[in-house]
């Protein structure tokens, strides 16, 4: 079985690691007021979801 040669130092490691970044998934920006909104959710600032004032709305 391969075995590493030597250890990986902490700045490798560290290098490497820079691309690892925290993403939240489906995480859009609201098409009505900008703000990020889930995708098939309701926007939670504005209230709006496909076009239509969905909070606000009576009856
Ligand atoms: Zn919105």
């Amino acid at each position: 079985m391969a075995v590493p040669a030597r250890r990986t130092s902490k700045a490798k490691k560290a290098k490497r690691r820079t691309h690892y970044k925290l993403t939240i998934a489906g995480l859009n920006p609201c098409p009505n007021c900008g703000e990020a909104k889930r995708s098939h959710h309701v926007c939670a600032n504005c209230g709006f979801y496909d076009g239509n004032d969905v909070k606000t709305k009576e009856a």
